[in-house]
């Protein structure tokens, strides 16, 4: 039967179920990848530490330092409350029953809030996703500060502008709270670039642009593509020519260039996306 829906995205779920299970999936995941944080996290709470990282580098400073980070160590503590919170109502323990004594650590309470078979059907599952979803963005800032993360794109639904780390897969827009693939967005904004013809760079920064979408694209390719007199500059910038990222879209396309391993990424790529595009309009 169904008759309720789930609080994170909205689909039809199974009677007595708060969470679909996909998004069942996404916050066991959630709350597994937070467990492993734990330690990085204890480590960036020696403020002589460079910030950030899995195997950090001690720095030098001129003048001393607070030896603790208090942001890291509030961050912690709300973390530990939550997560011990979590596992409470999961197995339906009082907070004030002193019977029940469970010494365990942060990480492994996590672990087990993550693989508990009741995560789906907590009344307020919904709610606690979206209170971890905003301790993980937290806990990615502290272990990845803004200066290590990029700018990717902007959001699908609301085009505010939004940063991935190296190793991001899905970005959560800080805005409308939109999960979203990192490939997609960055796809996204190669798009944007490609379709508007004032838009203009090097070629090493174009392809960096097709290949971080997942396009495959030498800068070589490309001033080849200029030498053979294929494409032409749009400029010159410190003595480096400039080239519209619209004609070496075109050059990506087109047939009979040697941009065929390029050409058949794009093909899978806008492939792909149709594809995810028909899936979510057939669930909503
Ligand atoms: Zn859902
Ligand atoms: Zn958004």
């Amino acid at each position: 039967m169904m008759s309720a829906f789930c609080q994170r995205c909205g689909v039809p779920v199974e009677d007595g179920c708060s969470l679909c299970p996909g998004c069942e999936l996404r916050f066991g995941l959630l709350l597994f990848g937070m467990g492993l944080d734990v330690t990085p996290l204890h480590d960036s709470l020696d403020a002589t530490l460079h910030p950030g990282g899995h195997s950090p580098t001690r720095i030098v400073l001129a003048v001393p330092q607070t030896p603790i980070r208090l942001d890291v160590l509030d961050l912690i503590d709300i973390l530990d409350s939550t997560g011990s919170e979590l596992l409470r109502r999961l197995d339906g323990v009082d907070a004030l029953d002193a019977t029940v004594h469970r010494p365990m650590g942060l990480r492994d309470a996590l672990f087990r809030c993550a693989a508990h078979p009741y995560l789906a059907s907590l009344a307020d599952a919904g709610m606690y996703m979206d209170v971890f979803v905003r301790l993980a963005a937290k806990i990615d800032r502290v272990l990845e500060p803004p200066e290590r993360r990029r700018e990717i794109g902007v959001c699908e639904l609301c085009a505010s502008p939004l940063t991935a780390g190296e190793s991001d897969q899905l970005v959560t827009c800080p805005v409308c709270k939109r999960e979203q693939s990192v490939l997609a967005v960055k796809l996204h904004r190669l798009h944007a670039l490609c379709f508007d013809t004032s838009q203009s760079a090097s070629a090493s920064r174009i392809a960096k642009a097709f290949t971080g979408s997942g396009i495959p694209l030498r800068s070589n390719t490309i001033s080849h593509w200029a030498y053979r007199g294929k494409l032409a500059p749009a400029g010159k910038q410190d003595g480096m020519p400039r080239y519209l990222y619209s004609d070496v879209y075109k050059l990506v396309l087109a047939p009979n260039t040697d941009g065929g391993e390029a050409r058949a990424m794009l093909r899978k790529a806008l492939l792909q996306r149709i594809a995810t595009i028909l899936a979510r309009r057939l669930t909503e």
